[in-house]
């Protein structure tokens, strides 16, 4: 037996939310560069009460290879991987907006 959604009252397994949440997002993407000519990307737009945005973080961290910090719906990615984050929501179910 499957745990029983709280929002739509279906099985987790066969449940949309977390999908349709995500695709809520509006999420943005784009390459910062700070002082000393460092690069950083910014995710921002997401929405820290529906998406644990600590892990999300962590993963891109770890996809990217690269240190990073998550704080009030936007995540600070060091070095440029803009393109690379793109995909990579894209492919957890995020319909992000590149700038
Ligand atoms: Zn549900």
């Amino acid at each position: 037996m499957s745990e029983i959604c709280p929002v739509c009252g279906l099985p987790k397994d066969i449940c949309v939310c977390q999908e349709i949440v995500k695709e809520q997002q509006n999420v943005r993407v784009r390459n910062e560069t700070r002082a000393y000519g460092k690069t950083v990307t910014i995710v921002e737009g997401i929405d820290p009460n529906d998406i644990d945005i600590n892990a999300l973080a962590k993963e891109l961290k770890t996809i990217c290879a690269c240190g990073g910090t998550a704080k009030e719906g936007t995540i600070e990615l060091q070095g440029e991987h803009k393109k690379h984050v793109k995909e990579i929501l894209v492919a957890k179910g995020y319909n992000p907006e590149v700038i």
